[in-house]
């Protein structure tokens, strides 16, 4: 992987509060770099054994809920296996069941509702939405922590114009 991405995830590590360096730093590394954004468990333990990083997956699954607790990693809510998000900003998602397939809705809000729109007319009886209100959003005007201001699970400074008046 280019050293700019190992660099840049060390930083992202150390910035959440995290050590910065080791198995966590190499493995924040692989999924910057993963060609798919919406991993579980076992295709990060796929990708870990490709590039010969030496942790067990029970370890890799550890390391993937510590960097989404920290804010690094998104992690979709529902289903029987958790699905880990690259992209650790608030983004919506259309899931299709089957077959299996998970696409990022980066989009508008009138595209979004266009979209919902859409496939309510097409397929009002299997459309099933979730609005999730992410926590650190609403906890930010009590949250005073060293950590408050810079990092993305807080996300005070990133999103201070456009979540803390709407909510
Ligand atoms: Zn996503």
């Amino acid at each position: 992987m280019p050293h700019t991405v190992g660099a840049a995830c060390r930083e992202e590590l150390r910035r959440a509060g995290l050590p910065g360096q080791g198995a966590q730093a190499r493995l924040l590394a692989l999924l910057r770099t993963a060609p798919e954004s919406h991993l579980r468990v076992a295709q990060v333990v796929r990708m870990a054994k490709e590039i010969g990083l030496a942790s067990t997956p029970v370890e890799l699954a550890g390391h993937l809920e510590t960097l989404a607790d920290h804010g690094l990693l998104g992690r979709l809510p529902g289903g029987a296996e958790p699905v880990f998000d690259t992209v650790p900003e608030p983004h919506s998602h259309l899931i299709y069941e089957d077959p299996a397939q998970i696409v990022d809705l980066d989009v508008s809000s009138e595209t979004l509702l266009a979209i919902l729109r859409h496939a309510l007319a097409e397929r009002p009886d299997r459309v099933e939405v979730i609005i999730r209100l992410r926590a650190g959003r609403t906890a930010v005007k009590g949250c005073t922590g060293p950590r408050c201001a810079d990092t993305p699970r807080c996300g005070r400074e990133r999103n201070q114009n456009r979540q803390h008046d709407a909510i």
